[in-house]
C-alpha cells in the first residue's frame, strides 16, 4: 500500500512547473506520515529546477520549508502523535554514525539524503527513482527528521525557518554572535530578512547591504539599525572595517572585493548563495586584518529544533506572502527579480482538496 501525493513538479529546466501525481512509501516502524499544510519556496529551489548545478533528475517536486500535521505514524514513533504540529527542513536522512552525524552535523554527513532530489533508499515503495520535496499534498519521513512546531508559531510563517531560519540562524551561532556585534547581511530576500530578525534577537547591530533602497523600511522595521546601498561607493568606504560577521545571502556571482574590505580584524563573510561561477578576492586584504571568508550549509537537527524554539520563545516568524500551487511559475519570476516581501509560502492545503 502507498499514499498517493499530489503535487506541482518540474519536468524540465526549461519548463515551467506544471501538476504532478505520484505516491510516498506507507509508513515503516520509524516513520512520520504528515498531512502537508505550507511550503516556503526557496531560491535553491529554482536553482535546482533549472539544474542550475547540473545535477537535476526529473521529474522533480521541489519544497524544502515545509509544515503540516501529522497524519499517522509508524509502531516505533515515540515522539510525534497524529495531530502534532510539524516542520521538514532540508534533509530526511543520513548516515547516523559518521563524525559528522554524531557531531550533530547531519547536514555534512556524506550520506546525506536531501529532501528533494536524492536517491530514494526507498524507491521500491514510493516509486519515485528521487525523493520528492513539499510541493506537494503529503509526504513520509523517518521521525528523527521530524521537527516539532512551537505551539506559538503559526504554521505558514513557520514555513522558511525550516530552511531560510536554520541556514542563518547556523553561522549566527558557529560565529558566536551576542549583545553589541556588528552583523552585516548582503541580499534582503529570504535568507536576508532572517539573518536580520535572528542577529538582531542576539543583540547584535544589525546592517543590510542592498542593491537599490527600496527595502530600507522593511529591513529597520526588522530590526536593522543601517542600510547601505551596494552601488554608492563612498558609503561603502566608509563603511570599511566596521563588521565582525557578513551574511552574504546574495543568490548571484557578486564582487566580493567591495565587501571584504567591510570586515573587521579576524571578522568573517560567509557565504550562502548556491553560486556556480569563481568570484576573485584578492589576497592583500585578507592578510592585512586576518580576515576570513567561510561557507555554511544549513543547519543540523538539533540546532533546527533549537532555532524553532529559540524564534517560539521570541514571536520570530518569517514575513511572508501566501500563493497557490499553480502561482509558482510567477513566483519564480517575482524571485529571479528579486521582488519578494520576503518569502513566498505556498498553501499546500489547496491540492489535497
Ligand atoms: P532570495 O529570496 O531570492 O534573495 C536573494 C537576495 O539576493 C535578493 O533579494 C537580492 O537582495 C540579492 N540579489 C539577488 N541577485 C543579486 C545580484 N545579481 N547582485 C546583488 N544582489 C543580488 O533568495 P534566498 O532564498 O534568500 O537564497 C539566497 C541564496 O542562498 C540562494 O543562492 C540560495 O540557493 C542559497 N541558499 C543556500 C543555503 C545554504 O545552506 N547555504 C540554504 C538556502 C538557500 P536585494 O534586493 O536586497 O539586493
Ligand atoms: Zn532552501
Amino acid at each position: 500500500m502507498t499514499i498517493a501525493a499530489k503535487a506541482y513538479a518540474a519536468h524540465a529546466s526549461d519548463k515551467p512547473l506544471a501538476p504532478y501525481s505520484f505516491t510516498r512509501r506507507s509508513p515503516g516502524p520509524g516513520d512520520v506520515v504528515i498531512d502537508i499544510h505550507y511550503c516556503g519556496v526557496c531560491h535553491s529551489d529554482l536553482h535546482i529546477a533549472r539544474n542550475d548545478l547540473g545535477r537535476t533528475r526529473y521529474p522533480l517536486v521541489p519544497g524544502h520549508e515545509i509544515t503540516g500535521v501529522v497524519r499517522a505514524v509508524g509502531d516505533s514513533v515515540s515522539r510525534f502523535r497524529p495531530g502534532d504540529r510539524v516542520g521538514v527542513g532540508c534533509m530526511v536522512d543520513s548516515c547516523r554514525h559518521c563524525s559528522e552525524c554524531d557531531a550533530g552535523l547531519e547536514q555534512y554527513c556524506e550520506a546525506m539524503v536531501q529532501t528533494y532530489g536524492s536517491p530514494d533508499a526507498h524507491a521500491e515503495q514510493s516509486g519515485e527513482a528521487i525523493t520528492q520535496g513539499g510541493y506537494s499534498s503529503v509526504i513520509t519521513v523517518d521521525q528523527d527528521f521530524v521537527l516539532g512546531i512551537p505551539d506559538s508559531l503559526p504554521l505558514d510563517a513557520a514555513a522558511p525557518l525550516l530552511c531560510a531560519g536554520i541556514t542563518t540562524w547556523s553561522p549566527l551561532v558557529e560565529w558566536g554572535v551576542g549583545k553589541g556585534d556588528k552583523v552585516a547581511v548582503i541580499g534582503l530576500g529570504g535568507l536576508g530578512h532572517m539573518a536580520v530578525k535572528l542577529a538582531a534577537a542576539l543583540g547584535a547591530e544589525v546592517t543590510v547591504i542592498s542593491t537599490s533602497d527600496r527595502k530600507k523600511a522593511d529591513a529597520l522595521a526588522m530590526g536593522a539599525s543601517d542600510f547601505l546601498i551596494s552601488r554608492e561607493r563612498e558609503a561603502m568606504a566608509r563603511a570599511q572595517g566596521r563588521f565582525d560577521l557578513i551574511i552574504n545571502t546574495v543568490s548571484a556571482p557578486t564582487e566580493l572585493g567591495a565587501h571584504v574590505n567591510l570586515l573587521a580584524r579576524d571578522g568573517t563573510m560567509v557565504m550562502l548563495g548556491l553560486t556556480t561561477e569563481a568570484m576573485p578576492v584578492m589576497a592583500l586584504p585578507l592578510l592585512f586584518r586576518r580576515r576570513r571568508i567561510a561557507g555554511s550549509l544549513i543547519g543540523g537537527i538539533s540546532e533546527t529544533q533549537a532555532m524553532l524554539d529559540f524564534c517560539g520563545q521570541h514571536d520570530i516568524v518569517c514575513d511572508i506572502e501566501t500563493i497557490t500551487p499553480d502561482q509558482i511559475n510567477d513566483a519564480y519570476a517575482r524571485m529571479e527579480r528579486s521582488d519578494v516581501r520576503y518569502r513566498f509560502v505556498i498553501d499546500m492545503k489547496a491540492l489535497a482538496a
